[in-house]
C-alpha cells in the first residue's frame, strides 16, 4: 500500500496500529513471516489497538510488524494517517504493542520509523538508551499493566553519548550520564583501530554492545519483567537503527 490510499479506503482500513493493519498493505507481505499476521480476523485488522487485539498478537508477531512498518518507512510507503481519528480511538484508554527504550537523538523517532500510529508504542528515551530503576519502572507499567508483550531497546549507528561516553566528555550532570555508557566501551577494548569517537565502526559496535548489555540489565534489576519474559507473556529484544539509511537491523 503506498500513501495514494483513497480517503474512503483509509477510512475503511482504519491504517492505524503498530504497522500493516490495513488488509492490503499486509497482502503485500503475504510470502513472509508476516503470513502469520496477515492471518488474523479480518475484524481486527485496520483498527486502533484495542485490548481484544493486544490479547491476540503474540510478541513475535509484533517483532514481525515492526519490520514490516520500517520496510514501509525505508521504501517510502507509510501508511497515510489520520491523527485526530487516532485520538478519539484511543482517548479512553491505551493498548500499546510495544515499550520501547531508545535515544533522545532527533533522527531516531520511534513511531515515524516504524511506522506507527498514535497509542500504538511507549516511548522512554534518554540519551544512549540505557537503563536505570525509573525507566524499568516504566517498562514494568507497559507490560504488567498495560498489556505490553515486547521491550525493545533501540539503539542507533552515529550516537553522539556513545561518542561522549567514549572520548570521556566531562559536562555539568552528561558526565555521571555517559558513565552509564562505560561498560560498553570498557567491554570492547580489543576492538581494531583507534578507540575515539573518529572510529566510527569502534562507535556503532559500542553502540549495539550498549544495546546487549541494557537488555541484560533489565533481566538483571526488573525480576518482574525476567519472569515474564522466561513465562514467554514478553519478548526482549535489541535494535540497531541506521541514521544514514532509515533502516533498523535486529539483533539475534
Ligand atoms: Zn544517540
Amino acid at each position: 500500500m503506498k500513501t495514494t490510499l483513497g480517503r474512503r479506503a483509509f477510512v475503511k482500513t482504519g491504517a492505524c496500529g503498530f504497522a500493516g493493519l490495513a488488509t492490503g498493505t499486509l497482502l503485500n507481505f503475504a510470502a513472509t513471516p508476516l503470513a502469520a499476521v496477515a492471518q488474523q480476523p479480518s475484524s481486527q485488522q485496520g483498527k486502533t489497538m484495542t485490548k481484544e487485539w493486544q490479547d491476540t498478537l503474540t510478541p513475535e508477531q509484533i517483532i514481525a510488524l515492526a519490520k514490516a512498518g520500517n520496510q514501509r518507512f525505508v521504501k517510502g510507503e507509510r501508511i497515510e494517517r489520520d491523527y485526530q481519528q487516532d485520538v478519539q480511538a484511543t482517548k479512553n484508554a491505551q493498548h500499546p504493542a510495544a515499550i520501547i527504550l531508545s535515544c533522545i537523538d532527533s533522527r531516531a523517532p520511534a513511531e515515524i520509523i516504524f511506522d506507527a500510529g498514535i497509542g500504538n508504542i511507549f516511548n522512554a528515551r534518554v540519551a544512549g538508551n540505557f537503563v536505570d530503576l525509573d525507566i524499568a519502572g516504566s517498562m514494568e507499567y507497559a507490560c504488567k499493566v498495560a498489556g505490553s508483550k515486547l521491550v525493545l531497546v533501540l539503539g542507533h549507528t552515529n550516537c553522539g553519548a556513545i561518542k561522549g561516553a567514549i572520548d570521556k566528555v566531562q559536562l555539568g550532570n552528561l558526565t555521571q550520564l555517559l558513565e552509564k555508557l562505560r561498560p560498553a566501551v570498557d567491554a570492547l577494548r580489543d576492538f581494531p583501530g583507534e578507540h575515539n569517537s573518529h572510529n566510527k565502526a569502534f562507535v556503532d559496535a559500542v553502540a549495539t554492545k550498549n544495546v546487549q548489555l541494557t537488555l541484560e540489565n533489565i533481566r538483571h534489576i526488573s525480576p518482574i519483567l525476567n519472569k515474564m519474559e522466561q513465562d514467554k507473556q514478553i519478548m526482549m529484544a535489541g535494535a540497531m537503527y541506521n541514521v544514514g539509511t532509515g533502516q533498523v537491523e535486529f539483533l539475534s
